[in-house]
């Protein structure tokens, strides 16, 4: 579907915590003697998974984009994955065989699938690993913490069951570097405002195990552009030039009022 090059956009962040930080990996191996460990580079650098920050940063559009009344007939949605995805299995199936009717499994996706991607389709927004940037500030960088938790095999009888998770503590930065490709200005600009809430500081990041701490706020975001209009330059070493997202933010607000607008069916 997109055979040729169009632009590439490079978002650049340092995430500033708040809060301490728990996104670990229960399939992680590491013997550190601990649940819930936190999840660390091959030198011992704690790292938030690009899948993490993904998942975030995708479940608030998807909020945001369920809050706009009729969305789904002005071309502005989300679907839900799981309980009722735009494109099912089946229909997916059937569309890609035929090249007459691939273009289907586009057509029907909703905003989320489009940018986020989707089993049958694959995103345009891919998010890197984010490393802790400023180790040698903080007096330690990890912590364990207790957790209670239900144990369900136990069922009526509840008995708690402790558990103990690894937390990066609060005042950690990382950098967030985020890739997105062939979005068109108002996508990005969907993205952008996603983006400017956490620069608010209301998107928490952290496992749904151990709930509560993972707040924190984007500050300085970069955002460079390569297009056809600066390619060769780009390809030939020339620094390509910071834009402001204003333009994308704008962008993003004009399709709104173009499709939600008043009087329009
Ligand atoms: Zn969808």
């Amino acid at each position: 579907m997109f055979e040729t090059f169009d632009n590439r956009v490079v978002l650049r962040a340092t995430l500033e915590m708040e809060t301490a930080l728990s996104v670990g990996s229960r399939l992680s191996f590491e013997p550190t003697g601990t649940d819930l460990p936190v999840m660390k580079g091959p030198d011992g650098r704690p790292f938030i998974p690009g899948s993490s920050i993904k998942g975030a940063v995708r479940a608030l559009t998807e909020r945001i984009l369920r809050s706009i009344p009729n969305g789904k007939e002005k071309g502005l949605w989300a679907c839900d994955p799981f309980a009722d995805p735009c494109v099912s299995k089946d229909q997916a199936q059937v569309w890609l065989r035929d090249s007459e009717t691939e273009h289907l499994v586009w057509d029907e996706a909703c905003t989320a699938c489009r940018i986020f991607g989707s089993p049958w389709m694959a995103g345009r927004v891919s998010f890197k690993d984010a490393y802790l940037e400023n180790a040698e500030d903080l007096p330690v960088i990890t912590q364990i913490r207790d957790g209670v938790g239900i144990d369900r095999d136990l069922g009526a009888a509840r008995q708690s069951v402790k558990y103990d998770f690894e937390v990066v503590v609060s005042g950690a930065r990382f950098e967030i570097e985020i890739l997105a490709e062939n979005l068109e200005d108002w996508e990005l600009g969907l993205l952008l405002s996603v983006l400017h809430f956490w620069e608010e500081g209301y998107l928490p990041l952290g496992g749904k195990v151990t709930r509560g701490p993972g707040w924190g706020r984007l500050k300085n975001l970069r955002l460079e552009r390569i297009d056809q209009s600066n390619l060769l330059a780009y390809l030939t070493g020339s620094q390509v030039p910071q834009e402001s997202p204003n333009r994308y933010l704008q962008a993003f607000q004009e399709y709104v009022n173009q499709h939600l607008g008043n009087g329009e069916g």
